[in-house]
């Protein structure tokens, strides 16, 4: 088990005006911020990072949406913390979410879903470092 995750708030969160809100209810549910960026990702950037996806039919509207605006990116820090972050992000699609959750309360779709978070311990320590150096964490 792993204390580390990695996280972005996506561009429909961000344009909204979501990101303070999102980080609030973040470090409320006992999250440390270890690393954090607002950035934007060019489409070649968005593949890469969304390359698992690449043979799914959303693939090419998951590119141009996550390099449609910032992001905000982070490596996030609490015991359990990949499975207690998927808890309090809820289900992919909104419409599926548990109450309270980070995608029921600002996410509109199945694709435009606010936020991202780390589906493994592996995934989040490469997630990490495609976005950090050993510089910009704590
Ligand atoms: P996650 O781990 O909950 O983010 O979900 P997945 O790994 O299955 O999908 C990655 C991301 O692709 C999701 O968070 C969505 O932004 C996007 N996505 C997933 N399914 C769909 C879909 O059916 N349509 C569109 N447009 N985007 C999708």
């Amino acid at each position: 088990m792993s204390n580390r995750t990695f996280t972005m708030i996506k561009p429909d969160a961000t344009s909204k005006g979501y990101t303070g809100a999102i980080l609030d209810q973040i470090i409320k549910a006992g999250f440390t911020v270890k690393a954090m960026k607002w950035i934007k990702l060019s489409e070649e950037q968005a593949g890469l990072f969304y390359d698992i996806h690449r043979a799914r039919p959303f693939f090419g509207e998951l590119v141009d949406f996550m390099s449609s605006g910032p992001i905000v990116a982070a490596i996030l820090e609490k015991e359990n913390a990949v499975a207690d972050f998927r808890d309090l992000i809820g289900a992919t699609n909104p419409a599926n979410a548990a109450e309270g959750t980070i995608r029921k309360n600002f996410a509109a779709s199945i694709g435009e879903n606010a936020v991202h978070g780390s589906d493994s311990d592996e995934n989040a320590i490469i997630e990490g470092d495609f976005f950090f150096s050993k510089l910009e964490r704590f």
